[in-house]
């Protein structure tokens, strides 16, 4: 999650999005309730994603970061390790990976983009994370968290050899911290027509955080409600996200007239004694004390808030993409 934007530049946004916001909402199947009946079409059961397996890559990239002078920033050698790393996976799982190479601040960035063979060409469902850290910390709840969730994932859709409807596309962003740099310059170098095959783009960005919030983005209502559908199933209230409005990289999506969604477990921002109550955890604290701060390590991470939001991540993969 990047610093807040400037009032000026978050006008611009609001205004470049409104003019994009007549764009349809995503499409999904319809769904039937499982055993309502023989004739009602049921989509796949989303795995559970193993959260062991989640941490395994935190701990990857907290030994990529410490051995790279403590953090994982666009331009340094901990950054193109955390690419290499995310790749080497899933290249050994089928899929088939593009390392997108650019320029900014006078440092070399990378995205990597994911795709799983299949599926509708015409009709892609995206998601994604960004993998830079600040140059502050490892950035392991900013942002190995929601890397690792989508990385987790990705590699569970390979294991089951999951045959989607959709397309299926995953990207790790580079320079997100900077300002939107990676995710920004994949959208504009879409010519239009391939822009419009992208039904859906899912973000992941801080969902382990120490004192966790559960916030759903209330972008597109299709993916909204599935978040929320999920939440539902484990007794989990949640609240539309705030916090991270424009600040991630599903902002350049939006802006391009992409349906977009997201979940997010609290920054900066204190939690009230309202959502300490139905979330437990300690009022008055920041969601994570330590966003874009040193202490941003893998003692910085509540493993139920990243084992919910991890499996968060596969329902809506499964749902969005049948
Ligand atoms: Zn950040």
């Amino acid at each position: 999650m990047r610093l807040s934007v400037s009032g000026r530049s978050a006008a611009a946004a609001v205004i470049a999005a409104a003019a994009l916001l007549t764009t349809s909402a995503i499409s999904t199947a319809a769904t039937g309730s499982p055993g309502a009946g023989t004739t009602a079409p049921t989509r796949a059961a989303a795995p559970d994603i193993s959260v062991a397996n989640v941490k395994a890559h935190l701990s990857q990239l907290q030994s990529i970061a410490s051995a790279n002078g403590g953090n994982r920033s666009h331009g340094s050698a901990g950054y193109k390790a955390s690419i290499d790393y995310i790749k080497g996976k899933l290249d050994a799982a089928g899929f088939t990976t593009t390392v997108q190479q650019f320029t900014t601040s006078g440092r070399v960035g990378y995205n990597l983009i994911a795709d799983w063979p299949g599926g509708d060409a015409n009709r892609i469902l995206m998601a994604g994370s960004h993998l830079d850290s600040v140059s502050r910390g490892a950035g392991i709840n900013d942002n190995a968290s929601g890397s690792a969730a989508v990385l987790e994932t990705a590699l569970t859709v390979s294991r089951e050899q999951y045959k989607p409807a959709k397309h299926l596309r995953f990207a790790w962003w580079g320079a997100e911290e900077l300002g939107l740099i990676g995710s920004s310059n994949y959208v504009r170098g879409l010519p239009a027509a391939e822009r419009t095959k992208i039904k859906g783009y899912l973000n992941f960005d801080m969902v382990g955080s120490p004192n966790p919030g559960y916030f759903v983005y209330d972008d597109d209502p299709t993916i909204e409600k599935t978040f929320k559908d999920y939440y539902a199933t484990k007794n989990v209230s949640t609240e539309p996200d705030r916090e991270g409005d424009g600040r991630s990289d599903h902002a350049p999506f939006k802006n391009a007239g992409v349906p977009v969604g997201g979940v997010f477990a609290g920054a900066s921002t204190a939690k009230t004694s309202a959502q300490a109550q139905k979330w437990g955890g300690t009022a008055g604290q920041a969601f994570d004390r330590c966003y874009h701060s040193s202490c941003d390590t893998t003692a910085n991470i509540n493993d139920t808030a990243l084992d919910r939001n991890s499996d968060a991540v596969a329902y809506a993969i499964w749902g969005l993409s049948s």
